[in-house]
C-alpha cells in the first residue's frame, strides 16, 4: 500500500499515482491511499480515482509506503492505526525536515524540491523511463511544490528533469489549466472574503488573514477550495512573512505560515506540534480564531525580530 498525507496537495497526490505506476511496473500488487482523496483540481490525473480513503480490512499488505508525509501523523489517524497493527514493513520517502525519523526504510532529502523530484531519481535508478501517465503526475508534483518554478527550490535539476518528463508526454499548458483554472465562482467568492480580512503588522512584515467556519457556510464552499489562499497573501513585497489562520474544527486552527529571506517557519511550526519546510510550514493550535491570532502574530513579531 502506498498512503500520503491528510488535505494532500498536487506532490502528494502525484506521489501517490507516481509510486503506484512505479511498483506495478516492478510487477507488485498496489494499493494506494489519502484519508482526504483527491481534491478535483488533480481529478484529471490518469489512477487519481483509484485513491482509497478508508483501509480495506481484507487485504493483508506487505509493506507500506509513505510518501510526501512528514511525520508519521500526518498520514491520519485510521491509516497510521491500520500501518501500525497491521503492515510489518513501512518505506517513508520524503522532502520535509523531519520531526521524528520513522519507517523500516527512511529515505529523506530535504533538498528535494518535492517528493516527485525523489521518485523521478528512483525511476532513472530503477531504468523504468517514465511513460505518458507516470510522466504527468510527476510533472504536476514538481510543478506545485516548486510555485509553478518560483520558488527558492526551484533550480537548474528542476528544470532538467520537467525537460525530461515533457518529452516522455507530460503537457504543461493543460495540467497547468487543470490545476490552476479549474475554480468554481464559490471559491473566488471566498477567496474575496478571506483577502478582505487581511492584517499588516511590523510595518507591514507581517501579513495575516483569517478564515471562519461560517465564511466557508455563507460562500457554499469547502475547507479544501482554500488551500492556495495562502500564496495571494505571500504577493505583498513588503510581507516577509505570510500567515493564513483558518478554523479547521470548533476550536482549532491551521496556521500556514509562508516566508521569504532568512525566516525559518519550520522551526517555528514545530514549537506548536507542526513542521514543514524553511519558507512553507504549518501548526495547529487550539483556541478560538481570534485568540489564536493575536497570541500567534505576537510570537511571529519576536521570532523574526530575533527575541
Ligand atoms: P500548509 O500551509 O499548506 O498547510 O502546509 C505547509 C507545509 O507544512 C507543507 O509542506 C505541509 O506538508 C507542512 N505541514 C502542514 N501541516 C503540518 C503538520 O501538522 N505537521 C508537519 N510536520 N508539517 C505540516
Ligand atoms: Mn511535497
Amino acid at each position: 500500500m502506498v498512503a500520503a498525507h491528510v488535505h494532500p496537495d498536487g506532490d502528494a497526490i502525484g506521489a501517490l499515482i507516481s509510486m503506484k505506476l512505479i511498483l506495478q511496473r516492478l510487477g507488485k500488487k498496489v494499493d494506494v491511499y489519502d484519508q482526504d482523496r483527491c481534491p478535483p483540481e488533480f481529478e484529471f490525473l490518469p489512477h487519481a480515482l483509484e485513491i482509497r480513503n478508508k483501509p480495506l480490512g481484507s487485504v493483508e499488505y506487505d509493506v507500506a509506503v509513505l510518501v510526501d508525509c512528514g511525520d508519521f501523523e500526518r498520514v491520519g489517524a485510521e491509516l497510521q492505526k491500520f500501518i501500525k497493527w497491521k503492515v510489518p514493513f513501512l518505506i517513508n520517502i520524503d522532502h520535509h525536515i523531519p520531526n521524528n525519523t520513522f519507517g523500516n526504510i527512511c529515505w529523506v532529502e530535504p533538498s528535494a524540491s518535492s517528493t516527485c523530484e525523489m521518485l523521478f531519481d528512483l525511476c532513472m535508478s530503477l531504468s523504468l523511463p517514465p511513460d505518458a501517465d507516470l510522466s504527468s503526475a510527476l510533472y504536476t508534483g514538481i510543478l506545485t511544490d516548486t510555485g509553478s518554478f518560483r520558488y527558492s527550490n526551484t533550480n537548474g535539476r528542476v528544470f532538467e528533469m520537467v525537460s525530461v518528463l515533457v518529452q516522455m508526454g507530460a503537457d504543461p499548458g493543460y495540467i497547468a489549466t487543470q490545476v490552476y483554472e479549474s475554480a468554481t465562482p464559490e471559491k473566488l467568492k471566498l477567496l474575496a472574503n478571506v483577502l478582505s480580512t487581511m492584517e499588516f503588522y511590523d510595518g507591514s512584515r507581517i501579513v495575516t488573514a483569517k478564515l471562519t467556519n461560517s465564511m466557508l457556510s455563507d460562500s457554499s464552499s469547502s475547507y479544501m477550495d482554500s488551500e492556495g489562499f495562502i500564496n495571494h497573501l505571500r504577493t505583498v513585497k513588503s510581507a516577509d512573512l505570510a500567515i493564513l489562520f483558518r478554523e479547521v474544527d470548533e476550536g482549532l486552527i491551521h496556521i500556514s505560515m509562508r516566508s521569504r529571506g532568512g525566516i525559518d517557519v519550520a522551526r517555528l511550526a514545530q514549537r506548536h506540534g507542526g513542521g514543514g519546510h524553511r519558507q512553507a510550514a504549518a501548526c495547529r493550535i487550539a483556541g478560538t480564531i481570534e485568540s489564536v491570532r493575536s497570541m500567534f502574530v505576537g510570537e511571529a513579531i519576536g521570532y523574526i525580530n530575533g527575541v
